[in-house]
């Protein structure tokens, strides 16, 4: 397929790209790895007539971990995570969950920050960052602006983000505990049928804290308080597992489509949260 014609930029500064964005409006887009937006525009789901690569932006592509907390430039790509050793030391999760995006060769290109802005129910970084609750940074004509990963979600792809307004990077304090990030998919390559991403941590051996994304499961991440709070205070035996799969399946909304009908992808997602929390407990 071949999409409608564009006028492509290459800007190389951030200043350059919100004038850009403030002049073209709803009619320009950025692109970071392409991996989401040029099939979107192949299939002639996206038109885009103006749009603005932001590969020559110097700066968003990094990561670090200072005083305990973990930032990543918004043009960090999933590559770049699986091979960051700081990354690994700081929080593991990061590492285990790219594993399961795609395949290599959409690991190469595509970005965090594509993969977090675009508001894809079917993406695995924005209930990841919602368990890990991440901060967003934004920038855009009126200055610099943070909104939480939990608060950034509205609707498939709608986002907090105004279009004019650029991700720059995303950061969140080193998790603690044990964790871990377990996905169902058809085949490898494959978007999420249900994933979980679980973080626990242990005092004695009870549960101190807990924290519980599902993805797609809904039109947007769901982080679900109640289903963390069923495991808070107990040994994480069955029992507890039971409570928190049951609180979960209350906080989601899934739809039927080529991935299966409703009955069974909340059966995937119980699977999926309880295989999640053993392993994250076992971790702990
Ligand atoms: C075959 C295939 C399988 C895939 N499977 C998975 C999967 O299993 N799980 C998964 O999570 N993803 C999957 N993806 C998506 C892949 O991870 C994408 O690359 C990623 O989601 C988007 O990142 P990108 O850098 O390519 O973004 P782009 O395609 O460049 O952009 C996506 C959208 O985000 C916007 N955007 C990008 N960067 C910014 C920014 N810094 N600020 C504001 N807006 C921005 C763009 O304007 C666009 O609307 C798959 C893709 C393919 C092609």
């Amino acid at each position: 397929m071949i999409p409608a014609a564009f006028e492509y930029y290459r800007p190389t500064d951030m200043a350059g790209v919100i004038a850009l964005l403030q002049e073209h409006g709803d009619d320009a887009r950025v692109i970071a790895g392409g991996h989401s937006l040029i099939p979107m525009m192949k299939l002639r789901m996206a038109e885009v007539p103006h749009l603005i690569d932001l590969q020559d932006i110097e700066g968003l592509n990094s990561i670090s971990v200072n005083d305990g907390v973990v930032t990543i430039g918004a043009m960090t790509t999933q590559h770049d995570i699986i091979n960051s050793e700081p990354m690994l030391a700081a929080a593991p999760i990061m590492k285990e969950a790219a594993l399961q995006i795609a395949d290599p060769q959409v690991r190469y290109m595509g970005t965090v920050g594509g993969n977090v802005a675009n508001g894809d129910p079917g993406n695995d970084m924005p209930g990841l960052m919602q368990c890990l609750n991440a901060q967003f940074h934004l920038t855009g004509p009126e200055g610099d602006r943070t909104v939480d990963a939990r608060d950034f979600y509205e609707a498939a792809y709608m986002t907090e983000r105004e279009d004019e307004e650029v991700l720059i990077s995303v950061s969140f304090a080193v998790p603690v505990g044990g964790y871990a990030y377990e996905k169902q998919k058809r085949k490898i390559g494959d978007y999420a049928t249900a994933a979980a991403a679980v973080q626990i941590s242990k005092e004695g051996e009870k549960v101190a804290t807990a924290s519980i994304a599902m993805t797609n499961l809904s039109d947007v991440p769901v982080w679900s308080e109640a289903a963390a709070e069923a495991l808070v205070g107990t040994d994480c035996g069955d029992a507890a597992v039971k409570a928190a799969v049951a609180a979960m399946l209350e906080d989601i909304d899934p739809t039927e489509d080529n991935r299966g009908p409703v009955a069974f992808k909340r059966h995937a997602a119980g699977i999926v949260l309880g295989r999640a929390i053993a392993r994250a407990w076992s971790r702990a």
